[in-house]
C-alpha cells in the first residue's frame, strides 16, 4: 500500500506517553484522509515501554516498531526512522507530545504547496526551566552565527520533510549526527512554521546537561572548524605578544629597568601557553577521536526486532 505520512517517533523510557501519543497521532491522521504510518523507535528503553509498543503494534498495524538492541541515542533513533519510513513525507515527533501533533497537518499545507523541507519553529515553550529555555536558546544562535550552515534558530528535530530529501539523508551515514543540521545543508525548498512546545504530557527530559553539551559539541565538530581556528588564533595571538615584548624588554632592560625580573613572570608566561597547547590539544583530539569513530564505520544502530519491509 501506498503510503504518504511517515511519522517517526523516537521512544527512550516513555511508557506514560504512549497510549496518548497513538490517540493523537491517530486522531491528526485520521483527518487528513491519506493513509500513514506511525514508526515507533524504541531507542533500548528499560521501563517496559518496549512491551507496550509490541501491544500497540499488535493491536494497529499502521504502527511499525522498530526495536533497538539498547539504547543508542536520540539521534540513531531518527536516522532509523528514516531508514524504516515509507511514505512519500517523512514527520519526525517527539514522543512526550511536546510537539503537538495537529501541527503535523500545517506542515503537511506547506508541503503540498511545494516545500520540501518543512521545520516547527518553538514560538513559545511551556513547562520547562529557566536553565532549558536559556541554554537552548543559546545554543541555537551559537550554532548558528559558527557553523557555515545556516541552521535555523529556536528550531528542534520536529519537521516534514519530503521522500526526495529523506533518501539523500539516509545516504548520510556519519556518526556523530545532529539531524536538524543535516537536513538544512541538504538544501532543497526550505520553510519554517512556528508553533507553541508543550509540556512534556509525562516523564522527565531525557536530555540531561551533559547530554545537551554532547549535541552542542557534535554539532559545532560536524559542522564547522571553529574551534581548530580558535585555536589557531590564540597561537597567532601569543606568538604575536611574544614578538612586541623582546624588544620591549631589551630596551627596558639597557635602560636599567628590572620590572619582568622574577619567577612570578616566567611561571604565567609558562601556565598559559602550556594551557592554551593543552586546550589546542584537545579540541584536535575532538576531531581525531571523531575520524577514528567514522574509520571504525560501525552500524549507526542495532535492531533487535524490525518490520521486514524496509
Ligand atoms: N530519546 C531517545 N533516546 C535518548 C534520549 C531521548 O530516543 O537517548 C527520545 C525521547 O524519548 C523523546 C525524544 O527523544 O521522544 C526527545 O527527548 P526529550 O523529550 O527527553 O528531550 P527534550 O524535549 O527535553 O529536549
Ligand atoms: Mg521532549
Amino acid at each position: 500500500m501506498k503510503i504518504t505520512y511517515s511519522i517517526i517517533a523516537p521512544i527512550y523510557n516513555e511508557i506514560d506517553n504512549l497510549s496518548e501519543l497513538h490517540r493523537r497521532v491517530t486522531e491528526v491522521m485520521d483527518s487528513s484522509g491519506e493513509p500513514w504510518e506511525l514508526i515507533l523507535v524504541d531507542d533500548g528503553s528499560t521501563d517496559g515501554s518496549t512491551e507496550k509498543i509490541r501491544e500497540l503494534a499488535e493491536a494497529d498495524s499502521r504502527i511499525r516498531p522498530v526495536i533497538f538492541a539498547r539504547n543508542f541515542g536520540h539521534q540513531p533513533a531518527i536516522t532509523a526512522g528514516w531508514d524504516y519510513a515509507r511514505g512519500d513525507a517523512v514527520v519526525i515527533i517527539d514522543a512526550d507530545l511536546q510537539d503537538p501533533p495537529e501541527v503535523i497537518l500545517e506542515l503537511a499545507k506547506k508541503w503540498k504547496e511545494g516545500y520540501e523541507v518543512v521545520y516547527a519553529v518553538r514560538a513559545e515553550r511551556e513547562g520547562e526551566t529557566w536553565f532549558k529555555k536559556f541554554t537552548a536558546a543559546a545554543f541555537y544562535r551559537l550554532i548558528y552565527s559558527i557553523t557555515d550552515v545556516k541552521i535555523p534558530v529556536d528550531t528542534g528535530d520536529f519537521r516534514l520533510m519530503d521522500r526526495k530529501v529523506v533518501n539523500v539523508l539516509k545516504q548520510m551515514r556519519e556518526r556523530h549526527r545532529f539531524p536538524r543540521g543535516m537536513s538544512a545543508w541538504v538544501g532543497f525548498r526550505q520553510i519554517g512554521v512556528e508553533y507553541k512546545r508543550a509540556a512534556r504530557v509525562a516523564g522527565v527530559t531525557k536530555y540531561p546537561f551533559n547530554k545537551m553539551v554532547k549535541l552542542a559539541l557534535n554539532a559545532i565538530t560536524s559542522f564547522s572548524y571553529f574551534p581548530l581556528q580558535v585555536a589557531t588564533f590564540f597561537g597567532f595571538v601569543s606568538a604575536g605578544v611574544a614578538i612586541l615584548a623582546i624588544p620591549i624588554v631589551i630596551y627596558m632592560r639597557i635602560l636599567g629597568s628590572g620590572a619582568f625580573f622574577g619567577q612570578a613572570t616566567t611561571l604565567i608566561a609558562v601556565l598559559f601557553l602550556g594551557g592554551v597547547q593543552l586546550i589546542s590539544l584537545g579540541i584536535l583530539g575532538e576531531y581525531i577521536g571523531r575520524l577514528y569513530d567514522e574509520a571504525k564505520a560501525r552500524p549507526l544502530y542495532i535492531v533487535s526486532e524490525a518490520p521486514e519491509e524496509q
